[in-house]
């Protein structure tokens, strides 16, 4: 038989998680979960595709034919297809029937297709379904060895795209010229290129620009935020810059966000909650008179998912654990003027924190025209 590409604990970790929340069977349908649970990473798209684990440590696929060899090869020894023209919930219905599910609280991944929870439902009506991402937090939001190395590496190839973009910034360039440039370093450092934000001038006050053809001009805040895939896990940095000489206050709020991330991060260690790291960082920038400007929450996990739990936010109590992985990221953003974030990904350490990208300028960098 295949080997998994994964540890064999997680699905008997999963189940354990299971009978602790008082739930018959999980339900998963993200190609991010199925393969995190069994190293068979593949999307149904449209086509009804469900790893079952049952609590007591069962676990099947339901599978298009198309894809049971793979599976198969993955090491999933219970693989039931189906094919085209047949219909999918028969298999769920026989499922449910051998493991007794007709009753029994179900946790469904939280991307599961609304057509495909609709007809699981329709097979199962007296089940409890639910969201499984706080089941499945329990195991991912914990980093293995492998995982943190993966991340090590993700971070470390979006850290050397940074220089060879910035030593080409250039009036003139379009922010999207300039996401080239930092895509094709990732790409020629190991990584797959999964986002990059440039943010020019105005365009820095908003947390969520969309990159397209503006020009850079000599005097802009440029906001970059970019990540990469290396071995499946992501990275996510953000660093701020002026083209030239900065606007009227630039340094000054640089200098702010720049205490508040060191403020943020100084306060991750075991045990201390999301929302302490929230507050380390926000009160550095309400005490500069910004708070109405850092319009976000401080930080979101991540690993496979380029967001997931833990959250840096006000009302996240979860203390924090030896291995989460999350970005530490304040901003400020002026309408109008301009906008700096400052971000990295730290994973927690028995004594504090490891941050898995390189230190960030403590003053705003200008770029020469
Ligand atoms: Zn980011
Ligand atoms: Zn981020």
């Amino acid at each position: 038989m295949a080997q998994s590409s994964v540890p064999a604990d997680r699905v008997p970790r999963l189940a354990q998680a299971l009978r602790q929340a008082g739930l018959g069977a999980y339900f998963a349908s993200a190609e991010k979960t199925m393969g995190y649970l069994t190293g068979f990473f593949e999307d149904g798209h449209e086509r009804l595709m469900i790893l079952a684990v049952h609590e007591d440590g069962r676990s099947a696929l339901l599978a298009p034919a198309l894809s049971a060899t793979h599976a198969q090869r993955c090491g999933i020894d219970d693989v039931r297809a189906w094919r085209d023209g047949e219909d999918p919930t028969a298999l769920v219905r026989a499922l449910a029937e051998e493991w007794g599910l007709a009753e029994a609280g179900v946790a469904v991944d939280d991307e599961m297709r609304a057509s495909v929870l609709l007809s699981v439902q329709g097979v199962l009506p007296s089940a409890r379904f639910q969201p499984g991402l706080e089941v499945l937090t329990g195991l991912t939001a914990v980093k293995e060895p492998g995982e943190l190395e993966a991340m090590r590496a993700a971070g470390r190839v979006a850290d050397e795209a940074l220089a060879p973009a910035l030593a080409q910034l250039r009036p003139g360039m379009t922010e999207l010229d300039v996401a080239r440039v930092i895509e094709d370093e990732m790409l020629r450092g190991g990584g797959e290129p999964v986002f990059c934000i440039v943010a020019s001038g105005p365009h820095s006050a908003e947390p969520h620009h969309e990159t397209g053809d503006r020009c850079l001009e000599a005097g802009d805040v440029v906001v970059i935020d970019f990540g990469c895939v290396v071995d499946r896990y992501l990275s996510d940095i953000t660093r701020t810059v002026a083209l030239g000489e900065p606007p009227e206050g630039a340094r000054e709020v640089y200098a702010v966000v720049h205490r508040a991330f060191m403020a943020g991060r100084g306060a991750v260690r075991p045990g201390v909650a999301g929302q302490e790291v929230d507050r380390a960082a926000r009160a550095e920038i309400v005490a500069a008179g910004y708070g109405e400007a850092f319009v976000h929450r401080t930080g979101h996990g991540i690993g496979m998912r380029g967001h997931e739990p833990p959250y840096m936010t006000e009302g996240n109590a979860v203390p924090l654990a030896v291995g989460n992985c999350f970005s530490v990221e304040p901003g400020v953003y002026l309408p109008g003027r301009f906008g700096v974030r400052i971000e990295n990904i730290v994973t927690v350490t028995a004594d504090g924190h490891e941050s898995l990208n390189a230190e960030p300028s403590p003053t705003l960098v200008s770029v020469p025209v």
